[in-house]
C-alpha cells in the first residue's frame, strides 16, 4: 500500500490537470494522498480538492516562507480548521534559513503556534526545516517540555545531531531522494 504523505495538489502547476494527476497516482498504486497546506489563507482551496477526491486528505498550516504573511493565525484558528473530517495533520510549518523568505522571528512564532495546535489536537505536525538545525532542535526540546506532541521532520536535509535530538523526543524523520544529491 502506497501513501503519498506530502504533495501540493493546490499548486497552480496542477490546476489544469488535477484529475489526471490524481488518476496517475492511483494507477501507480497510491491509495491515499495528503495535500499539504502552505497558507491558511488558501485552505479553502485545499479543502475543496479533498472534497473532490475521496482518497485525498490534507493538513492545515503556514509554510515558513509565508510566516510573515499570516502572523495573526492563532493555535485556536488552526484547531478549529482541523475539525473538518479531511484534515489529518498540521503544517507544514518550521524554519527555512536557506531562503530566509520570512523574518526568522516570524518563522519561530509560526512553528510554536503550530506545535500548540498539534499538542491540543493530537494530530501530527509536518515540520519543514532547512539549514536551521540548532534553532529547530532548541524549539522542539523547549516545546516538548511543555507537553507532548507528534511531528515529522519532512524531507530531512539536516545533520546527524538534529536527527538524533528529534528521535530522542519521539519524533519522526523522513528521508527522500534529496538524500542522494551530491552536495
Ligand atoms: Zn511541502
Ligand atoms: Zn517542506
Amino acid at each position: 500500500m502506497l501513501v503519498d504523505s506530502h504533495c501540493h495538489l493546490d499548486f497552480p502547476d496542477f490546476a489544469n490537470e488535477l484529475d489526471a494527476v490524481v488518476a496517475r497516482a492511483r494507477a501507480a498504486g497510491v491509495v491515499r494522498m495528503v495535500t499539504v497546506s502552505t497558507r491558511v489563507a488558501r485552505h479553502r482551496e485545499v479543502l475543496a480538492i479533498t472534497e473532490r477526491f475521496a482518497d485525498v486528505f490534507c493538513s492545515v498550516g503556514t509554510h515558513p516562507h509565508y510566516a510573515h504573511e499570516e502572523p495573526g493565525v492563532t493555535a485556536d484558528d488552526l484547531v478549529a480548521r482541523t475539525r473538518h473530517p479531511k484534515v489529518v495533520a498540521l503544517g507544514e510549518a518550521g524554519l527555512d534559513y536557506h531562503y530566509d523568505n520570512a523574518p526568522r522571528e516570524a518563522q519561530e512564532r509560526g512553528l510554536r503556534t503550530h506545535i500548540d495546535a498539534a499538542r491540543a489536537t493530537g494530530l501530527p505536525l509536518i515540520i519543514h526545516t532547512r539549514e536551521a538545525d540548532a534553532d529547530t532542535a532548541r524549539i522542539l526540546e523547549e516545546e516538548m517540555g511543555k507537553g507532548a506532541f507528534s511531528a515529522v521532520l519532512h524531507c530531512f536535509t539536516g545533520g546527524r545531531e538534529l536527527a538524533r535530538r528529534a528521535v530522542a523526543l519521539g519524533l519522526f524523520v523522513s528521508f527522500t531522494g534529496i538524500l542522494t544529491f551530491k552536495s
